[in-house]
């Protein structure tokens, strides 16, 4: 893409810089044509004028041929008074025509008389005999020619026409009478145009021009032949001829006068270098205001479909938004009904849970108040036993008169009925079943418990020791943590039976915001293979009567229903330990939060 891009913005360069070159071409073309039009009128308005020059003395020497003071001249060369004469002629003449010069050849060449007698470079004494001018003139004809003079070194025009001895045309040929008239009053003319104007021989020598650089030299190569006649003519003479640098490129011509000369116009180079350069200029403008246009309804154009383009996206993102959201509520509303279909199933098992556990727990109760009824048979009979020794004895002391000792027996009667009045007190709290929601003393259902398991602590001869380092309150039913307690001190109890250190410690401690009570014993621990199953009900290692395997399958159930925990395991230094963990009040979690 990127490739591609810069691939099409170089061919455009290309292409602009093609148009441009082509603009310039254009420009230059049409500028040199326009100027060699403007030239071809121009030398059509010069070239007359020129023509006029030329023209307006061709008949001046033949007029003069006739005067008698040439004839005079010709006929008494050597006589001085006659030369004299001669001179002061041509000369006045020459003023009055205005021409270069006036002069008298013999029919040898040498000047007799000349306008420019007087002057240091006069033609008097000179021989022309070897100027074409003169050849022409003395073989009866008019002799046309430009050149430098050999005397003066300026160039002119020369026209020469023979002297006839009685001075008019048929007799013998006597002399040669030449004017001389100069171009450079014509030349000096050009000098203000811009273009390059020149009048050149039928040679193609340049001989005058308003670029003196260009005069005496030839358009084209010179043939010797052409080199032999110019040196034997003396016509440039002193200069040497040499081509001009370079092609003569574009120009208009024009001949003029009788010598087969070219009146030629160069248009300026540089004002069709400005004229192409103008054209390039406005050709790159053109160029560079439709680059820009282009541009800018390219950027138009993109931001448009960018537009359009986002706009259809975000209808897209907007489609597809609404789909996500009907798809998700859809899969929602699913999970939702999914959920509300589990929330009643679990709904149903935990009332089915709650109705079992309840059941589970009173039908523990039970099967530990069956446990428990030799226990506390034993525990009644005891004071019952004592409270009728002592309330027979009693009776002897009185009939003795010893009522003091019967006092004593009806203290001891007191205190044993006491004590049996508190084991029932707690079987008949043990019994109900309580579902009764208080603050609880720990330390006091520890007290409670372990109170009732006295007896049969001292009587397997354990040693149950309690440690409270600080109150602890936490709310649930009484009852039933002591009914938790009571198992885990029983089982406790079971395990230190036979075993060398039988001590069972109850210890009450906080951590973070639980309370937890902690019964360890130095019994022989929990086996590995009975720790899976520990709180499954009806599991037991004990033999049967002794043992139904659901203390601690209840236990824990209450402990959860209250919020707390029930947990197990066996202690380094050996033995298992049991705790139970409750909340704290002001926690997170209250009773009955939890299913
Ligand atoms: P039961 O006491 O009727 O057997 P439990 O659920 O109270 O039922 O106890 C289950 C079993 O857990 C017991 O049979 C015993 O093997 C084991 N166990 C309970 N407490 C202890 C303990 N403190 N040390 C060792 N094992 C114990």
């Amino acid at each position: 893409m990127r490739l591609h891009k810069s691939l099409l913005l170089t061919l455009a360069v290309a292409a602009a810089a093609v148009l441009v070159a082509a603009a310039f071409a254009f420009g230059t073309h049409r500028a040199r044509s326009d100027l060699l039009d403007q030239g071809q009128r121009q030398l059509q308005l010069m070239a007359p004028d020129l023509q006029f020059v030329l023209e307006r003395f061709e008949t001046l020497p033949f007029v003069l041929g006739q005067q008698p003071d040439l004839t005079a001249a010709l006929a008494h060369p050597d006589d001085p008074a006659i030369i004299a004469r001669l001179n002061r002629t041509l000369q006045t003449i020459q003023r009055q025509a205005r021409v270069g010069a006036l002069y008298l050849m013999d029919t040898r060449g040498l000047t007799l008389g000349a306008s420019n007698w007087d002057q240091p470079l006069g033609f008097v004494g000179q021989n022309f005999s070897y100027r074409p001018y003169f050849r022409e003139a003395i073989r009866g004809r008019a002799g046309r020619f430009y050149g430098i003079g050999t005397s003066t070194g300026e160039p002119g025009y020369f026209i020469a026409q023979p002297v006839f001895r009685d001075g008019s045309a048929g007799g013998p040929i006597t002399g040669v009478i030449a004017v001389k008239i100069s171009l450079a009053e014509f030349e000096a003319h050009w000098r203000n145009s811009e273009e390059a104007i020149l009048l050149a021989d039928r040679h193609g020598v340049v001989f005058l021009s308003n670029r003196p650089e260009w005069k005496y030299r030839s358009l084209g190569k010179l043939d010797d032949a052409t080199r032999t006649t110019l040196a034997q003519t003396q016509q440039y003479r002193g200069k040497d001829v040499t081509p001009l640098d370079g092609p003569v490129g574009a120009h208009v011509t024009l001949p003029v006068g009788r010598l087969g000369w070219q009146l030629m116009l160069f248009p300026n180079e540089a004002r069709v270098l400005r004229a192409g350069a103008a054209w390039a200029v406005g050709a790159a403008l053109l160029l560079a205001c439709a680059a820009v246009s282009a541009w800018a309804l390219h950027q138009r154009r993109r931001r448009f479909e960018e537009r359009v383009a986002s706009r259809a996206a975000l209808r897209q993102a907007e489609l597809e938004l609404e789909h996500r959201i009907a798809e998700r509520t859809e899969q929602l509303s699913e999970t939702n009904r999914h959920l509300e279909q589990k929330y009643a199933k679990l709904q149903e098992t935990s009332q089915l849970l709650r109705t079992t556990q309840n059941e589970l727990v009173q039908a523990g109760k039970l099967a530990m108040l069956g446990q428990m009824a030799a226990g506390v048979t034993h525990e009644l009979n005891q004071p019952l036993a004592a409270i009728r020794a002592f309330a027979d004895n009693a009776r002897t002391f009185l009939q003795r008169g010893q009522v003091e000792q019967a006092a004593n027996n009806l203290t001891h009667i007191g205190d044993a009925s006491a004590r049996m009045g508190a084991i029932i007190a707690q079987l008949k709290g043990f019994a109900r079943k309580g579902e009764t929601v208080d603050s609880v003393d720990l330390e006091r259902s520890v007290r409670a418990s372990s109170f009732l398991l006295e007896s049969e602590f001292r009587r397997r001869d354990a040693v149950l020791d309690i440690e409270a380092a600080a109150p602890l309150v936490v709310t649930g039913d009484a009852v039933r943590i002591e009914q938790v307690l009571i198992n885990l001190l029983r089982n406790a109890l079971d395990a230190v039976e036979g075993a060398p250190v039988r001590r069972v410690s109850v210890r009450l401690l906080r951590e973070g915001d639980d309370a937890v009570v902690r019964i360890a014993d130095t019994g022989a621990g929990i086996p590995a293979d009975v720790a899976p199953h520990l709180f499954e009900p009806f599991f037991t290692t004990k033999p049967s009567g002794q043992g139904l395997g659901l203390g601690l399958a209840i236990s824990s159930s209450i402990v959860q229903a209250m919020n707390g925990r029930l947990t197990a395991h066996n202690r380094p230094e050996g033995g298992a330990q049991f705790d139970v963990r409750l909340p704290l009040p002001g926690t997170a979690q209250h009773l009955g939060d939890t299913i």
